[in-house]
């Protein structure tokens, strides 16, 4: 399969995909019409479907226009068909579907909003998780509970390690700050720092990154780790307990 990332707006990704066997062409959130459309223009001049993680217009502002082009077809989560633009196919939790070969899996991560699914691509080790989880941090919780988006990393965080995560923002650079502040001994977080820099540098997307790699870095997977409890003040708190503390913190950092 190929794999283009669109950066889109200030700063989301678009993913457009083609699966070589069948030259079929999808894309996961597109934010904007115009990068996206360009994009498409250049490499596939086709666009089969197109596939929301949620309702956010960041992540389906281009639905209308691109489907209206390209005569895509539009797939989101079956909860969220009132407020996905021009929705064809209504999804479910553990759905498989088909992107010319290539098997998708749905996966229900509510918390950032009550209809957020990632799409999981088992056999290419792949998974997009729109605004849920970000390379080094979490998506904000706007409509679900803190112990929903708490389940949902969790679900991310059980998948192989070697799984690339492409997520819906380049929020990296910032979220480093924030898990330096409330780890600082994590010396993975050091080695991931000049990673991050060396990128931003020469213009390149800090995505993917990796389930291992997030599970060694990212401080919302890290409740558990001493280190952080003792910054936080919290020792005896529960993996919840700090999970809330530290999204509370991030709202305002
Ligand atoms: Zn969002
Ligand atoms: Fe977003």
């Amino acid at each position: 399969m190929q794999l283009e990332i669109i950066p889109c707006l200030n700063d989301n990704y678009s993913y457009l995909i083609k699966d070589d066997q069948t030259s079929t062409v999808a894309i996961i959130d597109p934010s904007e019409f115009d990068p996206c459309d360009k994009k498409i223009n250049q490499k596939y001049k086709k666009l089969d479907f197109i596939l929301n993680t949620h309702h956010h217009f960041d992540h389906v502002g281009g639905n209308a226009e691109l489907k209206k082009k390209y005569g895509s077809k539009i797939l989101g989560f079956e909860q969220d068909k009132k407020r996905i633009p021009e929705i064809d196919v209504q999804l479910k939790d553990g759905q498989e579907f088909k992107v010319g070969n290539l098997n998708f899996k749905v996966i229900y991560i509510p918390g950032h909003t009550l209809g957020h699914i990632a799409f999981y691509l088992e056999k290419e080790k792949i998974v997009f998780t729109g605004d849920t989880l970000f390379s080094l941090g979490c998506g904000r919780i706007f409509e679900g509970t803190y112990q929903q988006m708490f389940n949902s990393l969790n679900k991310i965080k059980n998948l192989p390690g070697e799984t690339k995560i492409y997520c819906g923002h380049e929020y990296t650079k910032n979220n480093l700050g924030f898990c330096l502040k409330f780890n600082p001994n994590n010396n993975h977080l050091r080695d991931k720092e000049k990673l991050i820099d060396a990128k931003i540098k020469t213009g390149k997307p800090t995505i993917p990154s990796t389930i291992k790699d997030e599970i060694q870095t990212n401080i919302f997977l890290r409740y558990d780790d001493l280190d952080v409890k003792d910054a936080l003040n919290l020792k005896n708190a529960s993996d919840l307990e700090i999970f809330t503390k530290l999204r509370d913190l991030k709202d305002n950092f």
